[in-house]
């Protein structure tokens, strides 16, 4: 059964200046019951919009959106489910804790809100506190708790109402580096343990390929592309989606009669094939850092100089120059050739993508939101 159904929904703003920003452009999406789903995107382009319209704290301007077979907005039929009828669980960014409330209070909050059996509140807080485990703090304050303690609170006070569908909106992001990544873990044992499903939002793409089955990839208010991390990073649609999955290198470069070259006044063609349906002109060849060989054995090679290497923790990234353009690659630290010399370099699995206009990034960073 689907869990959640979108169709042809828009959000429009006008911001203060009067200006008109289209936040959601025509989503149509469907998530299916206990799927753990991200929605990734730069900052603006309209995942906390999406969410709060699932959640029901922001209108539509068109479209539906159902919870299995129940409407809880349709905007032609001005049909509108209140939030605390849709049976949702949220987690937001800024811990939206009670400081004036401890722990148990904090969690106890929405039952009591649907006035609950006092046993029953009992119960069901300090369930939801061994599962977050957060037991040792029922009678403490949050402002005695660690910033991670504390998003434990909010995440325990989301699932004492036993939600079908928990939509969690950069849950992590305030957390430092370690913690967020055992909270991935925890977010994930509570999933399999109350079975519900999730819509997790995240700017964070690591963070969204080690939750997701499925994730969505946004900008500027569109739906870019929709499938499992693997398909995604195997198989970007776009120089966007390549670029935000993972490290990348975009070379400038023409084609011209089929074949391939760097940009610059280099006239060795690089050995790659056009895809089917590309016509001569301005391109991008995208590689990741890690999916370059260098030798020194000109063996089917490409021309290249070792500009500058650093030893890293996980790798020696080299900075090669192809003509004027400089690529980055990552080796083992088995391979260590020196500055300065002559190489060989072989893209293992390059990809031609169109270049994007300057009118887009501008776009982008007009839309950011901090
Ligand atoms: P994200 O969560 O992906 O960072 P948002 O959904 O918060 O993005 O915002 C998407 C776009 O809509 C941004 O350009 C933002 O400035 C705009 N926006 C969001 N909320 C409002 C609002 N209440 N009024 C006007 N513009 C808004
Ligand atoms: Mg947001």
């Amino acid at each position: 059964m689907s869990q959640i159904t979108l169709k042809n929904v828009t959000k429009e703003f006008v911001t203060r200046g009067g200006h008109r920003v289209v936040a959601v452009d025509n989503f149509n999406l469907t998530i299916n019951e206990g799927e753990c789903f991200s929605f990734l995107g730069p900052s603006g382009c309209g995942k906390t919009t999406t969410l709060r319209m699932i959640a029901g704290f922001e209108d539509l301007s068109e479209g539906e959106i159902w919870l299995g077979d129940k409407p809880v907005s349709i905007k032609s039929k001005n049909l509108y489910v209140p939030p605390e009828e849709r049976g949702l669980g949220m987690v937001f960014q800024s811990f939206a804790v009670w400081p004036h409330l401890n722990v148990f209070e904090n969690v106890a909050f929405p039952l009591r809100v649907m006035k609950l059996p006092k046993h029953e509140i009992r119960e069901r807080v300090l369930s939801a506190l061994s599962h977050t485990d957060l037991l040792s703090s029922e009678r403490v304050y949050p402002s005695d708790l660690s910033g991670g303690q504390q998003q434990r609170i909010a995440l325990a006070r989301s699932i004492v109402t036993n939600p079908r569908v928990m939509l969690l909106d950069e849950p992590l992001s305030n957390l430092d580096p370690k913690l967020r990544e055992s909270m991935r873990f925890e977010i994930k044992a509570l999933q399999k343990k109350f079975n519900f499903t999730i819509i997790f939002v995240t700017h964070d793409q690591s963070e969204a390929m080690a939750l997701s089955d499925r994730m969505l990839v946004m900008d500027l208010g569109k739906i870019v592309q929709v499938g499992a991390p693997d398909e995604l990073y195997q198989n970007p649609t776009n120089k966007f989606v390549y670029g935000f999955l993972g490290l990348s290198n975009f070379l400038k470069v023409e084609a011209v009669k089929g074949n391939v070259f760097p940009k610059g006044g280099v006239d060795m063609p690089i050995p790659f094939k056009l895809p089917e349906g590309v016509a001569d002109g301005d391109g991008l060849l995208a590689s990741r850092p890690n999916e370059i060989d260098i030798s020194m054995d000109a063996e089917g090679g490409y021309p290249a100089k070792i500009e500058k290497r650093l030893y890293m923790t996980f790798c020696i990234e080299y900075h090669i120059k192809i003509g004027k353009q400089t690529i980055r690659i990552h080796t083992s630290h088995a391979n260590v050739f020196p500055e300065g010399s002559d190489c060989f370099i072989h893209f293992k699995n390059p990809r031609w993508y169109a270049k994007e206009s300057q009118e887009i990034e501008l776009e982008r960073t007009e839309r950011q939101v901090f």
